[in-house]
C-alpha cells in the first residue's frame, strides 16, 4: 500500500468517454495514476494521452469487459507492470432497451455480462490485492433504474440493480480489510448513452426530474473522486442517488 495518498494506482471502466472520462480526469487530477479501459483502443488512449499532456499519469488499455477472460488477463498484466491497484471504478456500460415480450435473449445476456457480469469479475481479480494491501477503494456505476425500475430496460435494471446487490456484499465482506465499496447511481446525464434519446424523450424526462434538467459528467465524477480519496475512508456499502431528485 502507498502511504501517499496521491500516489495510488486507480482503474477506471469506459474511461474512453462520457462519465468515466470524467472520472478518469477527476482522480487523475486528484493525483492518482490512471489506467484507462475501454473496449476501442482510440477512446481510451486519447483519454490516456490527455491526462499526460496536461500534467496527470495514466495509461490506456483495450479490453472488452464483457469477456472475463480479457479481464483476468488485464488485471494480472496491469498489476504486474504498476503494482496493486487500489482503486477500482466499475464504469462500463451500455442498452439494449426494449419491452420485455421483445426482448432478445442476446440483448438481455449482452447487458448482463457488459454491465454486472464485468464487476464481478474485476472485483473478484482486484479485490484480492486489495484486501492484502489492507486498503482499497471500489466504485460501482450503477443507476437511477436499478434502484427505481424502468419500464422498457427490464435487462438494464436487473444488472444495475444487481451491482447494488454486489457493493452492498463486497462491502460486508471486505471491510475487515479497509476495503471500501460504494455505489453511484446517476439519473439522466448528458452524455452519448442519453444523446440518442429523442428530444420529446429528453423534454420529457426533463419535466419528470425534480431538479428539471439532465446532469453534467461533473456531477458524477465529483462523488467519485470524493469516495475514492482518504475523506470517505468510514463510508462503505452505501448507494449515492446522483438524479436530480429522482429517487428520493
Ligand atoms: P457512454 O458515453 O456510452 O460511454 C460508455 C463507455 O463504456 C465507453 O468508454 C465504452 O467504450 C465503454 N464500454 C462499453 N462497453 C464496453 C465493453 N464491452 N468493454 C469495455 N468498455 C466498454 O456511457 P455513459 O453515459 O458515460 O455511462 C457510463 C456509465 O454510467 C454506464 O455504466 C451507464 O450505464 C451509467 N449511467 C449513465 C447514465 C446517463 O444518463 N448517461 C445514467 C445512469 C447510469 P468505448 O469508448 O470503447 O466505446
Amino acid at each position: 500500500m502507498s502511504e501517499d495518498p496521491s500516489t495510488r494506482i486507480a482503474l477506471v471502466t469506459g474511461a474512453g468517454r462520457g462519465i468515466g472520462k470524467a472520472i478518469a480526469e477527476a482522480l487523475a487530477d486528484a493525483g492518482h495514476t490512471v489506467l484507462c479501459i475501454s473496449k476501442n483502443p482510440t477512446s481510451c488512449g486519447a483519454v490516456a494521452d490527455a491526462i499526460n499532456q496536461s500534467g496527470g499519469k495514466a495509461h490506456a488499455l483495450a479490453v472488452d469487459v464483457a469477456d472475463g477472460n480479457a479481464v483476468a488477463e488485464a488485471a494480472a498484466e496491469l498489476s504486474k507492470e504498476h503494482g496493486t491497484i487500489e482503486i477500482l471504478v466499475n464504469n462500463a456500460g451500455i442498452t439494449r432497451d426494449g419491452l420485455l415480450f421483445r426482448m432478445s435473449d442476446e440483448d438481455w445476456d449482452s447487458v448482463i455480462q457488459t454491465n454486472l457480469t464485468s464487476c464481478f469479475h474485476w472485483c473478484r481479480a482486484l479485490g484480492r490485492p486489495m484486501t492484502r494491501s489492507r486498503w482499497g477503494r471500489i466504485v460501482n456505476i450503477s443507476s437511477v433504474t436499478g434502484v427505481v425500475g424502468n419500464a422498457g430496460q427490464a435487462n438494464y435494471a436487473a444488472a444495475k440493480s444487481g451491482m447494488i446487490g454486489l457493493t452492498k456484499t463486497l462491502a460486508k465482506e471486505f471491510a475487515g480489510r479497509n476495503v471500501t465499496v460504494n455505489a453511484v447511481a446517476p439519473g439522466f446525464i448528458q452524455t452519448d448513452m442519453t444523446e440518442g434519446l429523442s428530444d420529446e424523450v429528453k423534454e420529457a424526462a426533463s419535466k419528470f426530474i425534480p431538479l428539471k434538467r439532465f446532469g453534467v459528467v461533473e456531477d458524477i465524477s465529483h462523488i467519485v473522486e470524493f469516495l475514492c480519496s482518504p475523506k470517505a475512508g468510514y463510508i462503505t456499502g452505501q448507494v449515492f442517488s446522483v438524479d436530480g431528485g429522482m429517487a428520493m
